[in-house]
């Protein structure tokens, strides 16, 4: 008998009938003798609907009312998977992340986990239950319901299993797996079997979301064995995600690429080329709890230099104007801002001992004819902001030029 922490994502509960998919799946762990705790993402597009609800009652609305709506969605979930475990004889109890007492900080719409109170879910299950648990929110220490970023519920599964010490996490969702990159822009994608968590920690901040980057995190600080894996295929192995590289297998330089689109980047023209001009400038931004991603300073002439960076599409507005206060404080030319840019990623262990890595990666975008605007490289990854019309092109070019379809 094991203890298994089930994750199942938006679409996998996106309607009546595979609410009750989901229900049968668990019935059948419950009958090979095993605990499941369940965690479930609202219904697909509830949460997307909620957060516009909220914009058309205000511009701005306040992130605390704001994770009081959005975190319904899940609420509904719980209530019906239980409902449907119920009807075909399952015992079940649903759980929203207050009631677990999902201790989280107070960072209203992106919280952390602080604490998880396992206790009541142990004795629920050892009296039998299905737990169902509310995934992506939480509650803080004065009460305030919160929730953990989009994408969270991922985080909630990974956070409950090292919790409980489960035997195994499982992502369950739309795909089957983790793959070289995402198969709904490259159809020729490669499902891997293992991905180390350094690979998927790089492949989740850059932009791949088949799972939260907290997720990953807490499964490499609490040894949780984690797999994705299809709601809708059965008998599929997924993909488990590692603390070691395949020793045995001819590794491969590049394992995934990601892509973040909504990119924007800001350029500061004629900046003052002295000592901290670059804190005079991203200073204020990161006052104003603006993320920076990339930064490039060029090469001063006549005293003056061009400085750029980007940050997510919807900060560009709020960025601008802190830049607005900041020429006129350093006595800059011009603020130049473009709305239109992505970010495209090479990722795999395999170039630590492989040179040559970005050579290639470069080659394979000109000949494309695909302008790099900024680069920035770290010991496992290669990421380039280009245009973001390119960004299927960059994608599939890179598939190809690294070999990544091919079987390895
Ligand atoms: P869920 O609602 O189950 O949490 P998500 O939409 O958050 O599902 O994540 C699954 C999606 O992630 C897939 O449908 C796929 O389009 C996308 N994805 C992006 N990169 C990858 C990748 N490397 N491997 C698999 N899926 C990926
Ligand atoms: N429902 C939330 C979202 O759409 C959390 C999740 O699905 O993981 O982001
Ligand atoms: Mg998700």
């Amino acid at each position: 008998m094991a203890l298994i922490v089930q994750k199942y994502g938006g679409t996998s509960v996106g309607s009546p009938e595979r609410i009750r998919n989901v229900a049968r799946k668990v019935a059948k762990f419950r009958a090979e003798g095993h605990q499941v705790v369940v965690v479930v993402s609202a219904m697909s597009g509830e949460t997307n609907r909620l957060i516009a609800l909220t914009k058309e009652v205000a511009a701005n609305p306040d992130p605390r009312e704001l994770d009081v709506v959005v975190s319904t969605g899940e609420q509904v979930t719980i209530g019906l998977l239980c409902m449907a475990l119920q009807d075909i004889g399952e015992k079940a109890k649903s759980y929203t992340g207050g009631q677990v007492r999902i201790l989280t900080d107070s960072a209203h719409t992106k919280a952390r986990i602080l604490n998880i109170d396992e206790a009541p879910i142990r004795r629920d299950l050892d009296e039998g239950n299905v737990v169902v648990v509310a995934g992506f929110q939480g509650v803080d220490e004065h009460g305030n319901i919160t929730t953990l970023g989009r994408g969270g519920s991922d985080t909630t599964g990974v956070a409950l299993a090292a919790a409980l010490k489960a035997d195994e996490c499982q992502i369950y969702t739309d795909v089957d797996g983790v793959y070289t990159t995402d198969p709904r822009i490259v159809p020729e994608a490669r499902k891997l079997d293992t991905i180390t968590f350094e690979e998927m920690l790089e492949l989740a901040s850059l932009g791949s979301k088949v799972l939260q980057i907290r997720s990953v995190e807490f499964a490499g600080k609490y040894k949780v064995k984690l797999r994705v894996l299809s709601s809708f295929e059965e008998g599929g192995a997924g993909t488990l995600i590692t603390v070691e590289e395949d020793k045995h297998m001819e590794q491969p330089v590049i394992s995934g690429i990601a892509f973040a689109r909504d990119e924007a980047k800001l350029t500061v023209v004629g900046a003052p080329d002295r000592p901290g001009i670059a804190y005079q400038i991203l200073g204020p931004i990161a006052d104003a709890n603006i993320d920076v991603d990339m930064i490039i300073q060029n090469i001063g002439h006549d005293g003056t230099t061009d400085f750029s960076f980007t940050v997510a599409r919807g900060d560009l507005a709020k960025a601008q104007k802190v830049l607005d206060g900041v020429k006129a404080h350093i006595g800059a030319k011009a603020i130049e801002s473009d709305s239109t840019m992505c970010k495209v990623s090479i990722v795999g262990v395999g170039m630590r001992s492989h040179p040559g890595v970005a050579s290639l990666m470069f080659r394979t975008l000109a000949e494309e004819g695909i302008n790099i605007q900024m680069i920035s490289t770290s010991e496992i990854k290669i990421s380039v902001a280009i245009e973001d019309k390119y960004l299927e092109l960059a994608v599939r070019a890179l598939h190809k030029a690294f070999g990544l379809e091919a079987a390895a």
